[in-house]
């Protein structure tokens, strides 16, 4: 699994991007977005998934 950034909510504030272990997140046009392939859910580096937890738009959800 992994997580995603429901665009339409994102408004590109960039902190989700240094919070993740697996630098999965990046800009992407005029959001961010995550990468499906690096994302993994900050298992096995963190007990919950860091992205969700900074995201003050709570546009970070499982994919
Ligand atoms: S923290 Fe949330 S609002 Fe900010 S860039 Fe990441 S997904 Fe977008
Ligand atoms: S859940 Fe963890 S690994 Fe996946 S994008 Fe968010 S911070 Fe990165």
């Amino acid at each position: 699994m992994a997580h995603k950034i429901i665009a339409e909510r994102c408004n590109a504030c960039g902190e989700c991007e240094v919070e993740c272990p697996n630098e999965a997140i990046s800009p992407k046009g005029q959001v961010f977005w995550i990468d499906p392939t690096k994302c993994k859910d900050c298992v096995g580096t963190f007990d919950a998934p860091q992205c969700v937890d900074i995201c003050k738009s709570n546009c970070i959800v499982p994919a």
